[in-house]
Parts: C-alpha cells; sequence; structure tokens
C-alpha cells in the first residue's frame, strides 16, 4: 500500500502531496514558494529514503507550480502533466498568470511524461489511474489510486466545493460534467484528497457538494 503525506504550501494554501512506498514516490503539485518550505518537503523525501520519480502537477495554474523548476532539480525527476497542459503553457504565459495574483514565478520546465485519460502510473507494485477532468483548467487530472480508496482531486472537486472556471480557459459546464460523469461515479467511501483544504468522500460530496 502507499503512504500518503500532505504539505501546505505558498499563501495560497496548496496542497502538495507525497505518495510513497517502500523506497519510490511521486510528488504532486510542487508548490513551494520559499526555502523552508522547500527544505520541509526535502527533509521528509529524504528522512523517507524515497526516491521521487514523477513530479505530477494537476492542472497549470501558477499556484500549484510554484515550487516545478526547483523541484526538476532537486529530485531531478521528470514532470509530468496532461496533455493539454503542453497546448496552455504555450498560450497563456505563466509569469502573467502569476503576476496577476502578485507573485513571480520561476518558468516551469516543459512536462517530460504527457498524460492523458486513463494512464497507469506506477509506483513500485501499484498503480495510478489518470482521470481527465476538464473544467476548472482544459488540461485538469485527478489521480485514482483505486487500493487505496484515494482521489486526488486537484482543483477539480474540493470539500463542499468545488473549482473556480472564472480563469483562462475554464468551463464550469465542463467541469459539472466532468465531476457528474467521472468523480461521482467512483465508490462512494472513496477519500478526497483536493488542491486546497481538507479532505472529503466521494459520498459527502453527492449529499452536500455543490454540484
Ligand atoms: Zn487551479
Ligand atoms: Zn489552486
Amino acid at each position: 500500500m502507499l503512504n500518503i503525506k500532505r504539505f501546505i504550501f505558498n499563501p495560497l494554501l496548496v496542497n502538495c502531496y507525497v505518495l510513497y512506498g517502500e523506497k519510490h514516490g511521486i510528488l504532486v503539485d510542487p508548490s513551494f514558494s520559499n526555502n523552508n518550505e522547500e527544505k520541509e518537503l526535502y527533509d521528509f523525501v529524504n528522512n523517507q529514503n524515497i526516491k521521487i520519480i514523477q513530479i505530477i502537477v494537476t492542472h497549470f495554474h501558477f499556484d500549484h507550480l510554484l515550487g516545478a523548476y526547483d523541484a526538476v532539480n532537486l529530485f531531478k525527476a521528470p514532470l509530468s502533466a496532461h496533455a493539454d497542459y503542453v497546448y496552455i503553457m504555450g498560450n497563456f504565459c505563466i509569469k502573467t498568470q502569476s503576476a496577476f495574483f502578485g507573485y513571480s514565478i520561476k518558468t516551469p520546465p516543459i512536462p517530460k511524461i504527457i498524460l492523458k485519460d486513463n494512464d497507469i502510473i506506477y509506483i513500485e507494485n501499484e498503480s495510478l489511474k489518470v482521470i481527465h477532468t476538464p473544467g476548472h483548467s482544459p488540461c485538469s487530472i485527478c489521480l485514482y489510486y483505486e487500493k487505496g480508496n484515494l482521489l486526488l482531486s486537484g482543483d477539480t472537486l474540493f470539500y463542499e466545493g468545488i473549482g473556480r472556471t472564472d480563469l483562462p480557459g475554464g468551463n464550469a459546464d465542463l467541469l459539472r460534467k466532468s465531476i457528474k460523469n467521472k468523480l461521482y461515479t467512483l465508490p462512494p467511501s472513496t477519500l478526497v484528497y483536493p488542491g486546497h483544504g481538507e479532505q472529503t468522500t466521494i459520498e459527502n460530496e453527492i449529499k452536500y457538494g455543490f454540484l
């Protein structure tokens, strides 16, 4: 079974996750924004004695990418993102996006691994499925670890909330469709770890959520 560790990074309180087994792990949303946060993450990975094999970005928003440039160098691991990320990267400047909110960001590297819907990511003997959930951003993905009954939902689904769709590329209809057809169809007990805020379950969202 994989373990999960959550960090809360940068003033926008982005959840950065490490999902890890005995010796390997993945880093999801490299959002650290200063030396202390970077050290906290680095020390954890070092102390657990794990090798980060992929750095996965749930979507192309600067708050989830503030540490992307440094994380790739620090962990010597490839950046992975959905195919639409590359298109968006070419059309929306991350520095402009970041500056709009008052932050500066080092330009993240181009992803080395391009993900698509239903792709499988392996960590040791465990597997995660990529679920493409456009809406908050065209390149939004969730990661589903079926055996662990766990979903990393990025900014698509939150505790009694859903992602905003007023940023460039956002689409409210698509977001609702993604959640309804691809997330609400998962087992109700699935634990949801969102990109911001606390955990929830699919059942709780179906009952009390925002759709
Ligand atoms: Zn976002
Ligand atoms: Zn976010």
